[in-house]
């Protein structure tokens, strides 16, 4: 895993490169400009071969994608919680919400008097929850200095696409949640055809919009999120699919009325656009 994400190589003039989450060999799919993404043949993760940038999380960030649409992804990820209690019985406790954002989780929690703590690297999505009273930290996992065993409940929605390392990202959730602990992953499901149609646009030069690139590195499928859980030492209770929170409905205007259609197109063509992962720790 080492030594890909982010390194001084020429991407462009490299076609394969090894998958960093199980090895095998990748192509590549998809380049724009400085970005390129490769596909694994074996357990179809896509990633990147850029670094993330905690400068892109900046408040203008958060205003488009989380403090606007705040109400609508509540009651998204209400939906999504709903669906996981099918499979899993939440315990009582401490939750960690890793890459807390605007803090819907927080507030879905402080309705239902979870004991929760969310955290993040940008300053804005700090700065915005404590605004609403939630408890939050600033910062990256990987320096918290949380114990081992503290916390009951662990949630990454929309994180693990983002990190250079998730491996060692999730290694570490393992060493922080107790061993009767439920870890909850859920991340943007953009599938290889996804890609081909922005290959399609790639004279707009804009084609990396619609793959949340540079913001997303990795781009799991059910297959290779199931992958990574087992790799960092956990137990996939369930992994299932779910539709993500059409943002282009959120204004009105012609310009939005073309996203709409654009939008209704890749739902078509691309299918459910979120995959979900519940977990327990291998013991
Ligand atoms: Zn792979």
């Amino acid at each position: 895993m080492e030594g890909w994400a982010g390194c001084d190589m020429d991407t462009d003039k490299i076609q394969i490169l090894d998958c960093p989450i199980c090895g095998y060999y990748s192509g590549r799919i998809w380049s724009e400009t400085i970005y390129h993404a490769f596909r694994c043949k074996k357990c179809g993760v896509i990633f990147c071969g850029h670094k993330a940038s905690r400068f892109l999380y900046d408040e203008d960030y958060f205003c488009r994608w989380y403090i606007k649409p705040f109400q609508k992804r509540k009651r998204y990820l209400k939906k999504i919680l709903r669906k996981i209690e099918k499979f899993v019985e939440l315990p009582e406790g401490n939750y960690l919400d890793v890459g807390c954002g605007a803090g819907i989780f927080l507030d879905i929690a402080k309705e239902n008097r979870w004991q929760a703590t969310g955290m993040d690297i940008s300053t804005a999505a700090v700065d915005y929850c404590r605004k609403k009273n939630l408890n939050v930290i600033p910062g990256d996992l990987a320096e918290s200095g949380f114990q081992s065993e503290q916390f009951d409940v662990v949630s990454l929605f929309d994180v693990i696409a983002h990190l250079e390392n998730p491996v060692n990202y999730l290694r570490e959730i393992r060493r922080i949640i107790k061993s009767s602990g439920v870890l909850i992953i859920k991340t943007p499901r953009h599938p290889p055809r996804l890609f081909h149609i922005a290959c399609f646009l790639r004279f707009t030069r804009k084609s990396r919009v619609i793959l949340h690139i540079p913001a997303q590195i990795f781009h799991f499928n059910e297959c290779s999120l199931r992958k990574i859980c087992s790799l960092s030492g956990f137990d996939t209770v369930s992994v299932f699919r779910t539709n993500d929170l059409p943002c282009f409905f959120l204004k009105h205007g012609p310009v939005d009325m073309v996203l709409t259609f654009l939008y209704l197109f890749l739902k078509i063509f691309c299918g459910d656009d979120s995959v979900v992962a519940i977990c327990r720790k291998k013991l």
